[in-house]
């Protein structure tokens, strides 16, 4: 690591902290030559696969606009949008894998999103999942329902989780 002020090509870590959530860490560093000191971060490189074969480095911001749009009009806040983009990047991080494709992470902001706002959710997996036709949005909703069915406690009506989109 260059020395950012006098460019030393060498640096000596004199602290190392790891962020509460373990995905970044902090060094501390100084230049043995003009003795300045200098803090980097270091994460994790994790890339993003697209349809059309492009590799580009992941990106939270994506995930925020994304999801922004599928909210336009709710009321969901910036907050919540934030910090469902934080449980999808943690959920993506902890896979494991430093590539992922697009497929997937439109996969993982699914399930998030339809606990925060059911309307947003069927919106983005309109777009995401390339509903065509009535009959794919009645299929989700039918799913939306069922499932929202289930967690009330209702008896009798489990067995339409088994109706998804095609
Ligand atoms: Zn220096």
């Amino acid at each position: 690591m260059h020395c950012p002020f006098c460019r030393h090509s060498d640096s000596r870590v004199v602290d190392s902290r790891t962020s509460d959530d373990g995905s970044t860490i902090r060094r501390r560093r100084q230049c043995p030559e003009c003795q300045r000191r200098f803090t980097t971060i270091e994460t994790a490189s994790l890339s993003v696969v697209k349809r059309s074969g492009v590799t580009e480095p992941f990106s939270r911001e994506k995930i925020v606009n994304g999801v922004r749009k599928a909210c336009q009009g709710r009321p969901v806040s910036e907050d919540d949008i934030a910090l469902l983009a934080q449980r999808v990047e943690e959920t993506l991080r902890g896979t494991g894998s430093a590539e992922l494709d697009a497929h997937e992470i439109g996969l993982t902001i699914l399930g998030p999103l339809r606990e925060l706002d059911e309307v947003a959710y069927l919106r983005f997996a309109s777009v995401y999942q390339a509903f065509d036709s009535l009959e794919d949005f009645e299929a989700a909703i039918t799913s939306l329902r069922a499932r929202r069915a289930v967690e009330d406690g209702e008896d009798g009506e489990a067995d339409l989780l088994v109706v998804r989109p095609s």
